[in-house]
């Protein structure tokens, strides 16, 4: 199969059809607030549970474009503000995703923020609070966000060390939302219709996932996430037996551990 590499631009990233988005509480209207009032987001919980979709669903509602950046220990400021290359022979600036996003006027989403370094964090300050400017210092500017430029960020307090915690300037300049694993209902409902199986074995999932959501701490790091589910649901609706598509999807995302993943392998052939 040929594919076409597409280089995507910021104005490029407007989301056209609606993304497909169960609310859960009061988020939207929160986040519609926040917008409105130029206050950056933080979006808390753990990973899986809706917040990249939330935030895709929110750049369509608002009709900006969505710039989103994966944070890894690695990330420095340059990554995100941009930096001068050569091309050709000339020196040439490049913004990052940051710079281009304020540019734009769109929505600025640092997904695991705290993965970033303490250097790479603090440049979003002066844009986190009323002054809501960029400092380029390697160009010798100061870039003033528009009025339709969104910053939110994302942290799972789950993996909370003293290492990756979220220092309090940073998180203290942020409307935050809280989000977790939707009720079972709502999960029941987002896993059928994401994935295209029938309610039964949606159910079924659902019930597998609270049965490893009760094993954390107890051998798992982490229960069975939404996405998880999302996932093991795509494989059942493939024709894949529930029992193998639980083991791969969810049991084997879960832990390496061979006694926890037999454990819960058997939890899961109790269910199917
Ligand atoms: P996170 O960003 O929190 O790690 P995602 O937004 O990627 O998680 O969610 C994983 C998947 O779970 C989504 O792709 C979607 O299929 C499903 N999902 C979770 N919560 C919802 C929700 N409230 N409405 C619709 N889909 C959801």
């Amino acid at each position: 199969m040929q594919h076409e590499l597409r280089v995507l631009k910021p104005e490029e990233h407007f989301i056209e059809d609606e993304p497909y988005y169960e609310p859960v509480a009061d988020e939207i209207a929160v986040f519609e607030a926040a917008y409105g009032n130029a206050l950056p987001i933080l979006l808390k919980g753990p990973t899986g549970c809706g917040k990249t979709r939330f935030m895709e669903h929110m750049a369509w509602r608002l009709k900006r474009p969505l710039i989103t950046v994966s944070c890894h220990d690695d990330l420095t400021s340059s990554d995100l503000v941009g930096r001068f290359l050569v091309k050709g022979g000339e020196t040439i600036w490049v913004d990052g995703p940051l710079a281009r996003a304020v540019r734009a006027g769109g929505i600025c989403y640092l997904d695991e923020i705290v993965e970033a370094r303490k250097d790479t964090t603090v440049v979003i300050h002066p844009l986190a609070d009323d002054r809501r400017v960029l400092p380029m210092e390697k160009l010798g500017e100061l870039l003033e966000a528009p009025d339709a430029f969104c910053l939110a960020i994302s942290y799972n307090p789950g993996y909370q060390s003293v290492l990756k915690d979220l220092k309090q300037s940073t998180r203290q300049r942020f409307v935050a939302l809280e989000f977790d694993y939707p009720n079972a209902a709502l999960e029941q409902t987002i896993v059928q219709r994401e994935s295209g199986i029938d309610e039964q074995q949606a159910r079924q999932l659902v019930k597998f996932a609270h049965m490893t959501r009760n094993l954390k701490g107890q051998g798992l790091d982490e229960g069975a996430s939404t996405r998880l589910l999302v996932h093991a649901g795509k494989l059942i609706a493939s024709g894949v037996a529930p029992v193998v598509a639980c083991r791969s999807a969810i049991a084997q995302a879960l832990t390496d551990d061979a006694d926890m993943l037999s454990a819960v392998n058997e939890l899961s052939a109790s269910l199917f």
